[in-house]
C-alpha cells in the first residue's frame, strides 16, 4: 500500500515527498484507512513512539480540516492534547511541515505560557496544546470549541502518569461538541489505561501493533 492508495489529498502527498516518507509505516497502514473512513468513528491505538503515530493523527486531521474560506482557516476544527509543552511544539512542527503546501493552514499552540506570549484569540484551524492551557483557553472564551470535529489524545499512558492530567481531558473533552471524532494513542495499555480509553473514547476501532 503507498500513500497515494489510502485516498490523500495531492497537497498532502506533496508533503509527505518533502519529508521524505515514501511508503506508509505499520501504524499508519492499519490506522489511515480506519481513521478517514467516513461517517468518522473513533480510534484507539496501541503505537510505541517511533512508529510513526504522529504522522498517521495528522494526516487524518489534514485531511478533514475544511480551509475553503478566512473565517474557517481562523476557526479551530481540531484539537490535539499531548502531555508536554516539548511534544505539542514536536507536533506543531510535523504538522507544518505535512501541511506546508495547503493554502490558509494555521495552527495553534496552546501551552503555558508568560502572559504577555499568550494569545487573546486562538485563530487556527488545528491546535496543539497541553490540557490545563486548552481548558483554560476555552473557559475564557479565546479557544472556540464549538467548531471542533477532531480530538486526539496522544501519549495516553503518559498523561495518566501525571496527576491530575487525565481528568483535566476528560474535563476538556467535556466542553466540546458530542460527535467529535476522538483518537487516543498509548504506547502501553495497563488495565487503567484501558479503563481511561474505554470512557474517553467510546465504541472506538482498536489496533494493536
Ligand atoms: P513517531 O512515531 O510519530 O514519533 O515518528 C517516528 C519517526 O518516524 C519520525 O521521525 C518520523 O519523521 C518518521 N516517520 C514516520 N512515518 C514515516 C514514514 N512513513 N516514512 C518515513 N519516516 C517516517
Amino acid at each position: 500500500k503507498s500513500f497515494e492508495d489510502l485516498g490523500l489529498d495531492e497537497r498532502i502527498l506533496k508533503g509527505l515527498s518533502t519529508m521524505n516518507f515514501r511508503k506508509p509505516s505499520k501504524v499508519q497502514e492499519r490506522a489511515l484507512p480506519l481513521l478517514m473512513h467516513n461517517p468518522p468513528k473513533n480510534l484507539v491505538g496501541q503505537s510505541q513512539s517511533g512508529t510513526g503515530k504522529t504522522a498517521a493523527f495528522v494526516l487524518n486531521i489534514l485531511s478533514r480540516v475544511d480551509l475553503s474560506t478566512e473565517e474557517l482557516q481562523n476557526t479551530p476544527q481540531a484539537l490535539i492534547l499531548a502531555p508536554t509543552r516539548e511534544l505539542a511544539r514536536q507536533i506543531v512542527g510535523v504538522v507544518q511541515l505535512m501541511g506546508q503546501f495547503l493554502d490558509g493552514l494555521t495552527i495553534g499552540t496552546a501551552v503555558p505560557a508568560d502572559a504577555s506570549a499568550r494569545p487573546t484569540r486562538m485563530s487556527a484551524a488545528i491546535v496543539v496544546g497541553t490540557p490545563g492551557t486548552v481548558q483554560d483557553m476555552i473557559k475564557r472564551r479565546i479557544l472556540n470549541p464549538t467548531q471542533l470535529k477532531v480530538l486526539v489524545l496522544d501519549e495516553a499512558d503518559n498523561m495518566l502518569d501525571q496527576q491530575g492530567l487525565g481528568d483535566q481531558c476528560i474535563r476538556v473533552k467535556a466542553m466540546l461538541p458530542r460527535t467529535i471524532q476522538v483518537v487516543l494513542f498509548s504506547a502501553t495499555f495497563p488495565a487503567h489505561v484501558h479503563r481511561y480509553a474505554a470512557k474517553f473514547a467510546p465504541e472506538a476501532n482498536e489496533i494493536t501493533l
